[in-house]
């Protein structure tokens, strides 16, 4: 197992041997390495066993520190930019020949962000290269939001996790490009489409595709945990499954159902609140996919705020 702990500088020196540590953000931990060293990144592909043409997001400390990177940062894009960096915001960008091609799967953009987390923000004003820093668990499976989760799945792999408590906004972050002229959305996430509309007016928003190489990012069974994740009308499916005789677990936004066990149920805001249910969904997801039940039953979520980014999450979870 890994040893799980606050110290910046066992992480640097980790990183800095080309070692994987796994780091605390706003979305979700990440499994970071140096992003300019190629073994490095190799490392993280195999690691997670991650499919190379599925491209990492690089992290770096400050917007200024971003243009180490890329060539520019066109309008509007430099507006989102200086309005939501640091935070759960990345950015598709031209690459400059630094980064390599290892970590934008050969595309000519690269995808950057500026995560908000005291301690990794420390961290990556310390270094002197950016990290490569994809969600810390194996490919496909749900995102870790504490180091516990990462510890579960990757412990024996990696040396070390930096601690930096419970991630706050729990999802990933939102990647923001542009295509012809238009700010485009490639995925949703931790920062609010609405956010990003009231500073640069109307986005395209991508669908996913199946998993077709030439659209990273958008494969659409993702998320997902092992046992089968079945989305609907909650009192519908409880009726049938309890009919059917197959054991299941329940999660839902705030409704409580008084005649199933409480063990066997989940609520992700009592009091119906979105962020708080984006920011407890991956935990949630994980300790339903540990109880000794066949399958899993939820429902989507109103489609505003955050609700939006949690139903593309719950829809690509059910997709088997
Ligand atoms: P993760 O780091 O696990 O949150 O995943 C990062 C996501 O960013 C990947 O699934 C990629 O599809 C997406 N991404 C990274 N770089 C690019 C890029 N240059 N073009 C399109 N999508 C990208
Ligand atoms: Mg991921």
């Amino acid at each position: 197992m890994a040893i799980i702990g606050k110290d910046i500088s066992e992480a640097k020196t980790l990183l800095q041997q080309g070692q994987l540590v796994g780091i605390p953000t706003e979305t979700v931990y990440g499994l970071a390495g140096n992003a300019l060293n190629p073994d490095a990144v190799a490392l993280i592909f195999a690691t997670k066993n991650r499919p190379d043409f599925d491209p990492l997001i690089l992290h770096t400390s400050s917007v200024e520190r971003v243009h180490e990177f890329v060539t520019q940062i066109p309008f509007p894009l430099d507006l989102l930019a200086s309005k939501f960096w640091p935070g759960p915001l990345t950015l598709l960008l031209p690459k400059k020949g630094i980064v390599p091609d290892l970590v934008t799967s050969g595309l000519d953009t690269v995808a950057v962000r500026v995560p908000s987390h005291p301690l990794t923000n420390k961290l990556l004003s310390e270094l002197d290269f950016p990290l490569a820093a994809p969600s810390a668990n194996p490919f496909g499976y749900i995102s870790p939001t504490k180091a516990s989760h990462v510890n579960d799945q990757l412990g024996d792999k990696i040396a070390y996790i930096l601690d930096g408590g419970s991630s706050e906004v729990g999802l990933e972050s939102t990647i923001v490009g542009m295509e012809e002229g238009e700010v485009t959305i490639y995925r949703l996430g931790g920062l609010e489409l609405n956010a990003i509309r009231e500073v640069v007016g109307e986005v395209k928003v991508m669908t996913h595709s199946s998993s077709n190489p030439k659209s990273p990012g958008m494969l659409k069974s993702h998320y997902s945990p092992t046992k089968p994740f079945i989305l609907g009308k909650l009192e519908e499916l409880i009726s049938e499954y309890s009919t059917k005789g197959i054991p299941f677990a329940v999660l839902s936004f705030h409704q409580k159902f008084p005649f199933l066990d409480q063990a066997i149920q989940i609520q992700l805001s009592q009091r119906g609140d979105l962020n708080e249910a984006a920011k407890n969904l991956f935990a949630a997801m994980r300790t339903l996919d540990t109880m000794d039940v066949s399958v899993i039953l939820a429902e989507l979520f109103p489609e505003e705020g955050l609700g939006r980014a949690i139903n593309d999450r719950l829809r690509r979870a059910a997709v088997q």
